[in-house]
């Protein structure tokens, strides 16, 4: 058997069609969607992510706004950028990248951020509403799965889905949105006694926990949807954090690495911006 491929590439293009159309229309009602990025100090892939928002901004009409603070910047210097942004209408969506140099605040720069200029949803608030199951802000990369796999009509009601990670930015919210969704959730960690034997019961498969083609074959259920969340370089190549080749032969589903779910992550960040400037 081979599994179905989940092309988070071909699935952003689809919807970014979509996207430039509702941009369009909000330009034509007055409003420019407007995202502010703010980047502190030299981090090549952190640069590389934020080339990336950039050109995504740019094909849909979204006006960018990119913030770049030297890499001695103080928390008062990084405050105050957030501050003006919070305050300026123009701007819908505030994006801090991460990581941040050491000696700033994570934490503190993402509760400044406005909740409703939360793009990202990392804010506190928004964490939140979605462990309360209120509106709000959803992050990008749990939003993003969920979109795939109802894209390609994955049963989720009832399903069992096993969350391999649970840091605030992947393994807990996409946990929380898969119950949302009316799955059983098991969520996994470092701690996680006899892994595989938890993995082989999963109907979904999230693996969110940056090692190298730790998933392997012998760990699927045969049929799973396999979401591979991991992005990682071995040998200058980047692979995912479930063994490919060997998985696709026992899964129903799986998402590439690239191609899979970072294009996806991507496209919420703009449909996110889009939100707020509409709620604007
Ligand atoms: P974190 O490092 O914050 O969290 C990793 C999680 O994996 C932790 O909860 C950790 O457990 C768990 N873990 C580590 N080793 C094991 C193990 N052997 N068995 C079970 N669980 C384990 O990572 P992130 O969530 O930020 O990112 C995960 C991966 O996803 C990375 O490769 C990252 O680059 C990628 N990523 C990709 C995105 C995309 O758009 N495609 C977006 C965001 C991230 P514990 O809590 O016990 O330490």
């Amino acid at each position: 058997m081979s599994a179905i491929l989940l092309n988070g590439k071909a699935c952003a293009e689809m919807l970014a069609e979509e996207q430039r159309a509702r941009c369009d229309a909000l330009k034509a009602r007055g409003i420019i969607p407007q995202l502010a990025v703010i980047m502190v100090g030299e981090d090549p892939a952190s640069a590389v992510y934020v080339r990336n928002k950039e050109r995504a901004c740019q094909r849909l009409g979204i006006a960018s706004r990119m913030i770049h603070l030297p890499e001695t910047a103080s928390q008062q210097e990084l405050n105050a950028q957030i501050d003006a942004l919070n305050a300026d209408p123009a701007v819908h969506g505030i994006l801090v990248q991460l990581p941040l140099p050491g000696h700033l605040n994570e934490s503190e720069a993402l509760l400044r951020v406005s909740a409703l200029k939360d793009v990202d949803g990392f804010h506190t608030l928004n964490a939140g509403r979605l462990a309360q199951g209120a509106p709000g802000m959803l992050p990008c990369t749990p939003k993003g799965i969920l979109y795939l796999l109802r894209q390609a009509g994955v049963a989720l009601d009832g399903a069992h889905a096993v969350v391999l990670g649970r840091s605030n930015i992947v393994g807990k919210p996409v946990s929380l949105l898969l119950l949302r969704e009316n799955c059983t959730v098991t969520i996994c960690h470092s701690h996680t006694r006899d892994l595989p034997a938890i993995t082989r019961q999963a109907d979904i498969l999230v693996a969110a926990i940056g090692k190298p083609r730790f998933v392997t074959a012998d760990m699927v259920k045969p049929g799973a949807a396999v979401i591979d969340v991991g992005i990682n370089r071995v040998d200058g190549k980047l692979c995912g954090d479930v063994d490919f080749e060997g998985v696709e032969q026992v899964a129903g589903w799986i998402t590439p690495v690239p191609g899979g779910v970072g294009p996806m992550t991507v496209a919420m960040l703009m449909e996110n911006t889009l939100e707020a400037a509409c709620r604007a």
